[in-house]
């Protein structure tokens, strides 16, 4: 076995519970209770600023806070439903409040200043089984700690473990995401070696041998309907909270669609990436894409839109955690290479704006499409470029963790069956 066989890489699982009315209410009540906690505590936290004689960093502040819900509020008159949510539920909104609490004090991550969470906000809460990981069967029904037994919509082809559930409702549907790791799988070949990737508005990606990749129109009608539905309802009042107007109840009804609408965009755009990166990672040895500048091409408004909705930094982000389980080669070739602006044929570079489609070489008269042309440059550039490669790898698995934990779950149908396969390698 080499090195590479015998470390362990997390991943996440989310899936759809299928769920009748009364499990509904009862998680909707979880989803409260957190969110009560949450609120609770971040109103203790605020009034401990205004008394000078409490000292000491919030972190510090958050513990006895803790220990003033456990003892003394969830003993209160009127807080005796407390008791009919899972103690684990506020355990893990603390752990959420505090952890919420360093990343805003952190000044490298810049994260905003933690706000009261509301109802109408997407919920979600944590339950962890106080007793280590706890075994998730194959098949439709999930017992999770503390709370008790459901179903999934689709159910899971393998045995797993995990410790650690959150139960979120997103547009109306509820949802269980949990961590397990497994190993790699085996070293694998690859039927192509190397290929230069070249990312897109017109084109989503355009390949060196000749392969494109284009964004589905499904994602186009997706957004031509919520359009369509944003126009039409215009004029309904709202609501806003801060001049006291209420949303009525079309309005409500509106959001709930809307939402609904905007989730299905949200799919469609992250089972394209999933399939896409995963077909990739299976079939090159050795992929080189430009480093995308993501933040100079956010600041340019006409380009952002397209940019953001295309996903092409979440596309980054999934073939550099793939690298990991599929074991080809990333490489992220240098901002200012000017892969655009260089002749594939004779090396020549001339200025290319961003309108021209088409490269058509002053110097040798090549006449080839632009994305086509970039491409063959990027998968080239290792050759003229010697040492400059950068390995995307030696992620930390918790890195690998954070960066599958939204998205995950539900890797395209190709990473599942690898999943499959990993698992019967660990159980
Ligand atoms: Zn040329």
């Amino acid at each position: 076995m080499s090195a590479r066989d015998s470390v362990l890489i997390m991943y996440a699982i989310k899936r759809e519970l299928k769920l009748n009315n009364k499990e509904k209410s009862f998680l909707a009540g979880c989803a409260g209770f957190s969110r009560f906690v949450y609120n609770h505590g971040l109103s203790l936290l605020k009034a401990t600023w205004d008394i000078p004689e409490i000292s000491g960093s919030d972190s510090k502040r958050i513990d006895p806070i803790k220990k003033v819900f456990t003892n003394i509020t969830k003993k209160q008159e009127g807080m005796e439903w407390i008791s009919n949510y899972s103690s684990r539920i506020y355990q893990n909104a603390f752990r959420d409040f505090k952890k919420a609490f360093s990343r805003w004090r952190e000044p490298k991550i810049k994260a905003e200043m933690p706000s009261f969470k509301r109802k109408k906000h997407q919920g979600s809460f944590t339950v962890d089984s106080s007793n280590g990981k706890v075994l998730v069967r194959a098949g439709k029904l999930i017992k999770i700690p503390t709370l008790g037994t459901f179903r999934f919509k689709e159910s899971i082809p393998y045995n797993c473990v995990s410790q650690t559930f959150t139960i979120s409702r997103v547009a109306g549907k509820w949802y269980v995401s949990f961590a397990v790791s497994g190993c790699k799988i085996p070293e694998m070949k690859h039927n192509h070696k190397q290929v230069g990737i070249d990312l897109g508005i017109k084109t989503f990606a355009t390949l060196s041998d000749g392969t494109t990749i284009d964004t589905p129109s499904s994602i186009k009608e997706a957004k031509t309907k919520l359009g369509r539905l944003q126009w039409r309802n215009r004029n309904k009042v709202l609501g806003y909270r801060h001049s006291g107007i209420k949303a009525s109840k079309n309005a409500i009804k509106y959001y709930q669609k809307l939402r609904k609408k905007q989730k299905i965009i949200t799919n469609i755009r992250a089972d394209f990436l999933q399939k896409t990166t995963t077909f990739l990672a299976k079939t090159y040895q050795h992929i080189l894409i430009e480093d995308l500048n993501v933040k100079g091409m956010m600041a340019n408004h006409k380009l952002s839109d397209a940019l953001s909705s295309l996903g092409l930094y979440r596309f980054r982000e999934l073939l550099t955690y793939k690298q990991e389980c599929f074991g080809f080669l990333l490489t992220i070739v240098e901002r200012w290479f000017p892969s655009s602006k260089t002749c594939s044929l004779c090396g020549h570079i001339q200025d290319m704006p961003l309108k021209e489609r088409v490269y058509r070489c002053e110097h040798c008269h090549q006449v080839i499409d632009r994305d086509l042309n970039a491409s063959i440059n990027l998968e080239r550039w290792i050759s003229n470029a010697d040492g400059l490669s950068v390995n995307a790898c030696g992620l930390e698995e918790a890195d690998l963790l954070g960066c599958t934990a939204s998205a995950a779950a539900h890797c395209g149908a190709g990473t599942q069956s690898s999943l499959a396969g990993i698992e019967q390698q660990t159980v």
